[in-house]
């Protein structure tokens, strides 16, 4: 352990020795703290198989619980998804993007583009059981609306979106990008305190491992400032996006204590590409995060 890890972790221990003098706060922590599951989810696009049932059958013969699907046309899919899914001990963890517009566009046209859209993907990520879809705000090269205005646009469109999520029984995920992407929004503590305004159960955030490499200064407080509405995880080779190992020096292992510590039972996600045969790297990656995950 570095002297910095030594640190933060030495201020947890200092915050739930106060936490301690407040016996709820203080079970809820101890709860959490031994309710956290390790649970593997891939994209659809990242498993091998021709076909969604080979997909399936390939993730769930390597311990993998969930799947998660590009939104586009998730609409028209929810019964094959459906079907496919039956007896299965693998659900759909978390619907990714898919839809037109964004939501902090400077032209209304677009942002309504964006609002509907979206409401067509969230009812079939209900349908589907699924934690939520993911949306990023806007990219880079989306004309935008400067930062404030475009913070308390974000935040109006989050509360109907988020109203309708719930009633749906999924949520709106945002997810954090690097600046290289996304400067609008590259922090997970930032995300959160945006769906703290909200105030919407149906809003939520969620991390991406290879983006926190450029952006977070700890996984551990990222992950902690994110809390609980933390709802789902990427997780790729932290520097050149590939599957998680095939990088050299691939470490998840301070961001998994900060999954522990909020007793985290959501999904991590593979989003990544892949140097070698997915066949083989998808199960060796799996081995990886596992070791990682009982050394955490
Ligand atoms: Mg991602």
């Amino acid at each position: 352990m570095d002297r910095r890890s030594f640190i933060t972790l030495s201020a947890i221990g200092g915050a739930g020795l106060l936490a301690g003098s407040c016996t709820t706060v203080a079970n809820k922590e101890s709860d959490k703290k031994t309710g956290a599951v390790l649970k593997l989810s891939s994209q659809e696009g990242v498993a091998p198989g021709d076909s969604l049932t080979e997909k399936l059958d390939f993730l769930e013969e390597h311990g993998y619980t969930g799947i998660e699907p590009h939104g586009g046309n998730l609409a028209q899919r929810v019964e094959e998804f459906e079907k496919a899914l039956q007896n299965r001990d693998i659900r759909v963890s978390a619907v990714v993007a898919g839809f037109q517009g964004f939501l902090i566009a400077k032209d209304p046209a677009v942002r309504q583009q964006a609002t509907d859209s979206i409401k067509i993907i969230l009812e079939a990520a209900g349908a589907l059981r699924s934690e939520g879809l993911i949306v990023v705000p806007a990219f880079n090269h989306q004309e935008s609306l400067p930062h404030v205005e475009a913070r308390e646009m974000l935040v109006d469109q989050l509360q109907e979106l988020g109203a309708f999520a719930a009633q749906h029984n999924t949520r709106i995920l945002l997810e954090p990008l690097n600046r290289r992407e996304a400067w609008f929004l590259r922090l997970l503590a930032d995300a959160a305190a945006i769906a703290k305004d909200t105030e919407s159960e149906g809003v939520g955030v969620m991390g991406d491992f290879w983006h926190m490499t450029w952006e977070e200064t700890s996984d551990l407080g990222a992950i902690i400032s994110a809390g609980d509405y933390l709802h789902h995880m990427h997780i790729a080779s932290r520097k050149n996006r590939k599957m998680p190992g095939e990088d050299e020096g691939d470490n998840y292992a301070e961001g998994f204590k900060g999954l522990k510590h909020i007793g985290y039972q959501k999904f991590i996600s593979l989003e990544c590409g892949s140097e070698g045969d997915r066949r083989e790297t998808i199960p060796a990656a799996a081995k990886l995060i596992r070791e990682q995950w009982k050394k955490a």
